[in-house]
């Protein structure tokens, strides 16, 4: 029993932190040796060593993969310390270059409005899946939040989902409505993300239209960007027109409470 807790723990671990399990396996091997059964040593020992992996030894290490912790600016950061700690937050050096380029000009013109992202990808193994996504395994891949405005229409940094995910800027009454012509042909998983916000937060706050408009028009014009994915009734009601704007088909899942992005 207690080694069918310990498995569940290190896949678990590994699942959503990918080095989680290896870590959990080291404690495990080092209270064995030093003969210790106390949950809180053993607990103790998992945090110091996690947090010493995760935030020293890891950075150092992701390079030899081609992939980079991302460097936070004072325009550019993550959702919540849980990307960072989850070692949700690696990149290649051609997308964590477009995010600081994209994140800079866009603040240029939207002062103090910060370029938010959410899941980008693990730092170690090319095809090492992300879960839930189905492509984030290779460095190249992130998604970005959706821009808000308040009450007095002015842009803001809060969004309204706890994840960052799951909270969803719907089609209106003339809008193409993609999340129901997927569950129609019996895509269930379409709108799955819902299940995975956490909570919803900031409810004073909108979708802003101009905002989201104005950053995904500053993505473009990255040479090294390849796709950009946004439910369609938002790409319509936004009027974006470029190529690179694709529709991600009805075996992902819908894109109207985040922007994914990828680099070539
Ligand atoms: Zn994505």
């Amino acid at each position: 029993m207690k080694n069918l807790l310990h498995l569940i723990a290190i896949i678990a671990l590994t699942i959503v932190t990918q080095i989680g399990g290896v870590v959990y396996v080291v404690t495990l091997i080092t209270l064995q040796q030093v003969k210790s059964k106390s949950i809180l040593k053993g607990s103790s020992l998992f945090i110091f060593l996690y947090f010493i992996t995760t935030f020293l030894v890891t950075p150092i290490l992701a390079p030899i993969f081609g992939r980079e912790k991302i460097k936070e600016t004072e325009f550019l950061e993550a959702h919540s310390f849980f990307y960072k700690l989850a070692n949700r937050d690696y990149v290649k050096p051609e997308l964590q270059q477009l995010l600081d380029n994209t994140s800079k000009a866009y603040a240029k013109s939207n002062k103090n409005i910060k370029l938010i992202h959410l899941d980008a990808s693990f730092p170690f193994f090319d095809k090492f899946p992300l879960l839930p996504h189905l492509s984030h395994n290779d460095g190249k891949k992130i998604d970005i939040s959706l821009i808000h405005q308040d009450d007095n229409a002015a842009l803001t940094n809060r969004k309204k989902s706890v994840s960052g995910y799951g909270v969803f800027e719907n089609s209106q009454l003339r809008e193409y409505n993609q999340n129901l012509a997927c569950q129609k042909r019996g895509f269930w998983q379409y709108d799955f993300p819902k299940y995975l916000s956490f909570g919803t937060i900031n409810d004073d706050i909108i979708f802003s239209n101009s905002g989201t408009k104005n950053l995904i028009s500053e993505i473009l014009k990255d040479n090294n960007l390849s796709k950009l994915f946004i439910e369609p009734h938002l790409k319509s009601r936004l009027n974006l027109s470029n190529n690179k704007i694709r529709f991600h088909g009805c075996r992902a899942v819908r894109h109207d409470d985040h922007i994914h992005i990828q680099v070539k």
